[in-house]
């Protein structure tokens, strides 16, 4: 299924969600609090992720959504500090796995976990995999990284994983270098990697991206049968919310380092809140925008005051630019999905305002952003420059939620 097309509303398996849920509901397994990471250069220090909360309970997937720039990769390199230091650092809050304070661990502590209970896989799996081995060499290495056991057990459990990553023939695979597999069959490589130690969190930053959408939905379908076997949980970064819609227990929507909103997959679909989130589906297929969202995100060396999208929010007020972001407000809709809250920073769910102007949207209000008042810091980012601040290195600028 081509996901741009499908995401009007969620579509995960009803199955693999029960699943994956009967795993230990409830119980959280991962909580970033205030989480704040910066990078030093020579434009300044960027503000990539700036006071972001959220949790992730075991079984569960929590899908971290938003524009390139939003934040959302650094978000989710911070949970294990991936990202290179110096230039990056945490300077504020915590990540807390387990009971375990990630962001005051040493770099060997955070070795040990990185693999064992937690593991990456990332959207380049051509690059991420070692041209010069084979995938039986380095499924292998990993396994053995972590587990003490011999070569022979080590290939046999590399034999074991590429078929329950749907790798056919797999010990005749083992000895194929990675140019000679697809990009499909490269990201299900790189899926057996991150499950040879049976990780407690997968994290997955646009691990389908690269992939045509078949493939793409062969991964996503694996994911959710392999979360549905070990109860894992997984942390799934993504722009694309027909993704979103098929694999999300919960959503938390980024923008300028900043959560929006979070919620339930299914309340953040049915019922968007924030005027991003809005604007973010409104530019699905089918749904209204054709030319993505106005305007740029802000300058990350030089945050704005108040709300960060108030220079693209067709509904901001003088109010919107100064001060803290607006606090976190529950919706307060009917909760389908008990237990997760859904919340949104936007000054018009306050009990003193009315968020029913925010029903107008594409209608009666135009889509020019109200402009911020004289001295407001928060210049426009330069699209065209590596400063996007997500890690991606690639600052394209692009708006994330596109038409294909
Ligand atoms: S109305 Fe104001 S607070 Fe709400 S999203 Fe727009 S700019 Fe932000």
């Amino acid at each position: 299924m081509n996901s741009n097309t499908s995401a009007a509303s969620p579509a995960r398996d009803s199955t693999a969600a029960e699943s994956s849920s009967d795993a230990k509901p409830d119980e959280v397994l991962l909580t970033v609090e205030n989480l704040r990471t910066v990078f030093d250069t020579d434009d300044g220090t960027v503000h990539a992720v700036d006071g972001v909360d959220f949790t992730v309970q075991r079984g569960e997937t929590v899908c971290i959504v938003g524009e390139s720039g939003s934040g959302k990769t650094v978000t989710s390199e911070s949970i294990t500090q991936l990202f290179k230091s110096p230039p990056g650092s945490i300077a504020d809050g915590s990540v807390v796995f387990d009971g375990i304070d990630l962001a005051s661990r040493t770099e060997d502590e955070l070795t040990d976990i990185r693999g064992a209970r937690i593991s990456h896989i990332f959207q380049n799996p051509q690059g991420a995999l070692n041209p010069v081995y084979t995938v039986g060499w380095q499924l292998v290495e990993a396994i053995q990284l972590h587990r003490n056991v011999d070569d022979d057990a080590a290939r046999e459990d590399a034999i074991n994983l590429l078929n329950r990553v749907g790798i056919p023939e797999a010990s005749s695979r083992l000895d194929d270098y990675p140019h000679e597999l697809s990009g499909g069959m490269k990201q299900r490589v790189m899926i057996a990697m991150a499950l040879a130690c049976q990780p407690d969190l997968l994290i997955a930053d646009e691990p389908t991206t690269a992939l045509d959408v078949t493939i793409q939905a062969q991964i996503l379908k694996l994911l959710r049968e392999l979360q549905a076997d070990s109860g894992m949980s997984i942390v799934f970064i993504t722009h694309d919310l027909g993704v979103v819609a098929e694999i999300a227990d919960r959503v938390v929507v980024m923008y300028a380092g900043k959560v929006m909103e979070r919620g339930s997959v299914y309340d953040v679909f049915e019922s968007p809140s924030h005027p991003y989130t809005k604007a973010l589906l409104e530019c699905l297929p089918g749904h209204g925008s054709l030319g993505g969202i106005p305007g740029s995100l802000p300058d990350p060396t030089a945050p704005p005051t108040g709300c960060r999208f108030a220079d693209r929010c067709p509904y901001a007020v003088a109010e919107c630019t100064v001060g803290e972001q607006p606090v976190f407000e529950s919706v307060g809709r009917e909760v389908q999905n008990e237990g997760i809250e859904h919340e949104v920073s936007c000054i018009h769910y306050r009990s003193t305002d009315d968020p029913s102007v925010l029903d107008q949207l594409g209608s009666d209000r135009s889509s020019t952003p109200q402009e911020r008042p004289s001295g407001q810091t928060g210049g426009s980012r330069d699209s065209d420059t590596d400063r996007d601040g997500d890690g991606d290195g690639d600052g394209d600028g692009d708006r994330g939620v596109t038409r294909e």
